[in-house]
């Protein structure tokens, strides 16, 4: 089958276990990310896919070839780097054409004045520069092709790093934060230019990032990686809705998720701010709640509001609950705010799904039942 498939990796460095088994199938075409707290193994995964990096135990087959024990430049695979590493004294063209002068010509014909003398290299040129111009006009860098690296933006560095990758026609692009240099807006443009660029080139892509927003707004899929240990793989949505665990329910969605302990009665019976579930008999659980699914409700529970930030579009309530101390963070839309921004008191309660956690951490169905969308918004003074 086209794609990657990752079986069983495992890693150490020393006393350090970075990878413990990790399994993932990746279909050809696919955006992936793999994303996690730093130090979680998302690079040392990502190397080991490359070849750059061996694993202890496990294979990496890519296109149903297994490549495990192949040198990285055998894997036909492009690596783009946060740094870019691109060669300062060469120029755009000169960077971008590296990689095929490389593959494509022999260690005289790629010398300067004697290289351009050798039958049979001319065609080779004109070829690698057409080829270089159309992955530069792709990438909107046609104009800069003479310019060295030192005479670029940082974005235009990265598209160059980029298009040095495209030019190779890899199997694969494997991408390690190649963002995280850039300033907030560019990171968002170019954001939005791979996730383009990859719509038009086609090529799996595997990028890797510690920015839960990235991974959540560019993928198709996304493997939540904490400790060495893929929590879950799903699609964006799926990993917000339904996370595995709460570790990923944690980590996917910000402002976070509320976490609440609760605890079930003899019959499975859980009850909180006005809304009722059923989880299992006398078991200690936690409700999650995201800040979109609180709400007001006439019989929710009774909270201090601590802090309020105006965000523009939302409103973020961070709120106490009266009777545990429980922290929670609502968002509101201005208006609905602005109806009760006075009160410094407010029942909050669940108006949307709400996810039940056993005492291991494990998302388990949750049926519930009570007044979940109560749709008043109403205060206590
Ligand atoms: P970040 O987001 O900070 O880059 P990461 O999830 O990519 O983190 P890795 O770079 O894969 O994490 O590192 C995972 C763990 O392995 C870290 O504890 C790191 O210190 C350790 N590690 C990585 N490379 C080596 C190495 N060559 N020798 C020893 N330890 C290493």
């Amino acid at each position: 089958m086209p794609g990657i498939t990752l079986s069983n990796i495992t890693k150490s460095f020393g006393d350090t276990v970075v990878l413990r088994g990790v399994d993932l199938s990746f279909a050809a075409g696919e955006f992936i990310s793999l994303v996690g707290p730093s130090g979680c193994g998302k690079t040392t995964l990502l190397r080991i896919i490359a070849g750059l990096e061996t694993c202890d135990l496990g294979t990496v087959v890519i296109d149903d070839a297994d490549v495990t024990a192949k040198r990285a430049a055998d894997r036909d695979i492009a690596f783009v780097f946060q740094n870019y590493a691109l060669y300062p004294h060469l120029t755009v063209e000169q960077n971008m054409a590296v990689p095929l002068f490389m593959r494509r010509m022999n260690a005289l014909e790629r010398t300067g004045f004697i290289g351009r003398l050798m039958p049979g290299s001319r065609p080779k040129r004109a070829a690698i520069k057409a080829e270089v111009k159309a992955a530069a006009d792709l990438l909107s860098i046609g104009h800069l092709l003479d310019r060295r690296p030192s005479q670029l933006s940082g974005g235009q560095r990265q598209r160059v790093a980029l298009g040095r990758a495209i030019v190779r026609h890899p199997r694969a692009f494997l991408m390690d934060e190649p963002l995280s240099n850039l300033d907030a807006a560019l990171r968002a443009d170019m954001r939005r230019e791979l996730v383009d660029l990859h719509r038009r080139v086609g090529v799996t892509t595997i990028y890797v990032t510690h920015d839960q927003a990235e991974a959540m707004t560019m993928s198709d899929r996304v493997a939540v990686m904490l400790g060495g240990v893929v929590q879950q793989f799903a699609t964006p949505k799926a990993i917000y809705e339904q996370p595995a665990n709460v570790e990923v329910a944690a980590f996917i969605g910000s402002p976070r998720i509320n976490l609440i302990a609760v605890k079930a009665d003899s019959r499975g019976s859980i009850l909180w701010g006005g809304t009722r579930l059923i989880g299992e008999p006398s078991a200690a659980m936690t409700l999650g709640l995201r800040p979109e699914h609180l709400g007001v409700k006439p019989d929710g529970a009774a909270s201090m509001v601590r802090h309020v930030e105006f965000l523009g579009p939302d409103v973020l309530v961070h709120a106490e609950t009266v009777e545990n101390g429980n922290a929670l963070i609502v968002r509101f839309a201005p208006e609905a705010w602005s109806a009760f921004e006075s009160h410094e008191r407010l029942l909050l309660g669940p108006i949307g799904p709400v996810l039940l956690f056993d005492a291991q951490g494990r998302r388990v169905p949750s049926a519930a039942s009570g007044r979940m969308s109560e749709p008043a918004v109403r205060a206590v003074g």
